[in-house]
């Protein structure tokens, strides 16, 4: 992943990719003292950017730190990122961590930085192969309470039970995990939120203890506009054997269906297909009608 071209916006400058390094006394590496953001970009727009640069800033504010950018210098750096590179349609990285002035766990002393690379990512499968649906194993790690780690920001701390979780779940042949909470409720996938369907009803679990994805948000206001009810609630694992379709969404996963869910068995029908091609036209940027 470091030895590609290409271009990192870090710090303000555009440097080579392969000279966008930091020192191995970052206190971003040994405290995750760090937040990022993942987006894509779809015809050369970045889908929701704005609001992706205001979560951003936010994460930082919520683990004590002042990212030293605005929303509209991050979006004017994401544009030049994606312009320098050629890319058109892209999946867009900004992170920010405190960095190496000094070592120890207070990090109010150390410099916080802002970095933002960008890739193609594309979206593999067609719809037919993504309505096979996907298999997830339950998790065997728990998502905490937000009185015990500050849930709602995408900071790198919270990511350390989605690799041990993804991993584990790559090992046993499933392509994710779905981690319960805290309370042992339903939560989310290691990188995407989660969406069940009854009929014309569709569940998914209040975020109370995870990132409100963007994706998420997308999705209930497309399901809404296409007459399905959208409840957030509470789920429990047992719940589960109600529902017919099953899916997750994130920026990376777009709308996945699932077909499994541990011993849950789920048919991606009507509204997997529907949601998807919502989804796909609500991404794809509008031509503005020639004057
Ligand atoms: N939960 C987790 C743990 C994630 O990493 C992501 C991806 N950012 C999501 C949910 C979905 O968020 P979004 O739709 O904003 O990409």
């Amino acid at each position: 992943m470091d030895q590609r071209e290409g271009w990192i916006w870090f710090d303000g400058q555009l440097v080579p990719w392969k000279d966008a390094k930091i020192h191995v006394l970052t206190h971003g590496l040994h405290y995750a003292s760090s937040v990022f953001e993942g987006e894509r970009a779809y015809g050369g727009e970045i889908f929701k950017s704005r609001q992706h640069s205001e979560r951003l800033i936010q994460s930082g504010k919520t683990l004590d730190f002042t990212i030293p950018y605005s929303v509209d210098e991050i979006e004017a750096a994401k544009r030049l990122v994606l312009e320098k590179n050629g890319l058109v349609d892209a999946y867009v990285r900004p992170v920010a961590w405190r960095g190496s002035e000094e070592l120890s766990v207070p990090g109010r002393n150390n410099k916080v930085h802002l970095a933002i690379a960008s890739w193609v990512w594309p979206s593999y499968f067609s719809v037919e192969e993504k309505l096979k649906g996907i298999r997830l194993e339950w998790s065997r790690w728990k998502r905490p309470s937000p009185e015990t780690i500050p849930s709602s920001a995408k900071a790198a701390g919270l990511y350390m039970i989605c690799t041990l979780s993804k991993d584990a779940a790559m090992a046993n042949g499933y392509a994710d995990a779905l981690m319960l909470d805290y309370r042992g409720l339903v939560a989310e996938a290691t990188g995407a939120n989660v969406f069940f369907v009854k009929g014309d009803e569709i569940h998914t679990p209040t975020p109370d203890c995870f990132l409100n994805g963007i994706t998420r948000q997308t999705l209930i206001q497309l399901a809404r506009e296409n007459g399905y009810k959208v409840v957030e609630r509470h789920i429990k694992p047992e719940e589960l054997a109600d529902f017919e379709e099953c899916f997750l969404t994130g920026t990376a996963a777009e709308v996945t269906p699932v077909s499994e869910i541990g011993e849950f068995k789920f048919k991606p029908a009507k509204a997997c297909t529907t949601l998807i091609n919502a989804y796909t036209e609500a991404v794809t940027p509008k031509k503005v009608a020639a004057e």
